[in-house]
């Protein structure tokens, strides 16, 4: 098969590209505009093996986004392209409607055009997946149910906001003009090559530097937690043989506040660094990011039902493996923060010595 993949470059996009590319199954082209977000290295392995190939492109460019389906000619896309970060989002939502919004729209549009260019029989096998998230469904209280795929929306934050506003258009481009899509909606993701402004990496690489933990409010807010290889596998799954027109819940089935999250991360330091002392007297508490959700929680019953998938990875294990994958790719994750000017964003440095007030979440 011949696969579009956008956002390609990122932290889901790369593990599923690997994963394409790996199985030797297909071909895959990778549409990304090499945001801050977009991390190269990542697909490194699969430079070369003549089943990848990046076209550097934005999706808000409309006469881009048409070309690229001009020349690729498609038979699954799979749109992961984002702008992804919560708080950048309150602190300049204007990105996030161009991108999340305006783009999604464009590969519509861009996938409706591709769509009458082709005959019977490769028009039956098309399809488009849009990636989505839990944030869509909103805030949940301390004991109720997890998401279901008919939660209503409730969009709390200018990055789900946007999300959902891109699932509606992707339902409507459905039953209006009859694109054959499948949607999904996951939840927190963790694990190797994970931009270091999200939480789990964040906190690894600022406990590497002995800084300050920022952890908003108590830190009570509770997430659920997913391995990023594990999602891919599911995405590549829901992509092939989800049913069209319907949306799919993906989960880790580990719910955890993210004060546990940063204990677990500085237990995995203290044994990497038994000799500094412990890394919980770093964490910091402050002042908690507005509107900040208070737990998702993720029902995956229907995909485990349907599709036959489970997380395959524990999270105490897989988190584990992440602080010490995080600890053996230092030069990667400071070069990272370095060229994309991020470090001073979150309060770290090359040098290690940055200083931060803000505080991190997923
Ligand atoms: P990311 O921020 O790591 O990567 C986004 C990628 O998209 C980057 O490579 C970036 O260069 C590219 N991109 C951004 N704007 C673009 C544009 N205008 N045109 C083309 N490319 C553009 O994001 P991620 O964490 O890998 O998330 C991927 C998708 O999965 C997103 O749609 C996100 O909403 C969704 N999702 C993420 C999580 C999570 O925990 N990270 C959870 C559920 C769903």
């Amino acid at each position: 098969m011949k696969i579009l993949v956008t956002g390609g470059l990122g932290f889901i996009g790369s593990s599923v590209v690997r994963q394409l590319v790996q199985s030797g199954d297909h071909e895959v082209v990778v549409l990304d505009a090499m945001t801050y977000a977009a991390l190269p290295e990542a697909v490194e392995s699969c430079v070369g093996t003549g089943r990848y190939r990046l076209e550097v492109g934005d999706i808000r460019d409309v006469e881009r986004v048409r070309a690229v389906f001009e020349s690729v000619k498609p038979d699954l896309v799979m749109h992961l392209a984002a702008e992804s970060h919560v708080d950048r989002s309150i602190d300049g939502p204007g990105d996030f409607i161009q991108t999340n919004i305006v783009g999604t729209f464009n590969m519509l549009q861009a996938a409706r055009a591709h769509l009458e260019t082709l005959d019977a029989e490769a028009r039956s096998r098309f399809r488009f997946h849009h990636i989505s998230t839990d944030e869509v469904f909103g805030s949940l209280s301390l004991d109720a149910p997890g998401f279901t795929e008919t939660t209503r929306y409730d969009p709390r934050s200018p990055y789900s906001a946007s999300k959902a506003a891109s699932d509606h258009l992707v339902r409507a481009w459905g039953e209006t003009y009859g694109l054959p899509v499948v949607l999904s909606n996951c939840s927190n993701n963790y694990g190797p090559w994970q931009y270091p402004e999200k939480l789990i990496p964040l906190m690894i690489a600022k406990g590497r530097d002995r800084l300050k933990l920022p952890v908003y409010g108590k830190g009570a807010n509770v997430r659920d937690w997913l391995h990023v290889e594990d999602h891919a596998e599911a995405l590549i799954l829901i992509a092939q043989r989800g049913q069209l027109g319907e949306s799919y819940n993906v989960g880790g089935g580990a719910e955890r506040t993210n004060l546990d999250v940063v204990h677990a991360i500085c237990a995995s330091l203290d044994e990497r660094f038994p000799e500094a002392p412990p890394h919980r007297e770093l964490i910091s508490f402050v002042t908690d990011r507005p509107g900040h959700d208070f737990r998702y929680a993720i029902d995956y019953s229907r995909i485990e039902r349907e599709l036959g998938w489970r997380p395959k990875r524990t999270f105490t294990q897989g988190l584990a493996d992440t602080v010490n994958w995080y600890l053996d790719n230092e030069a990667w994750w400071r070069g990272v923060l370095d060229r994309s000017g991020g470090g001073q964003r979150v309060g770290l440095g090359t040098a290690g010595n940055g200083k931060s007030a803000e505080g991190a979440t997923a």
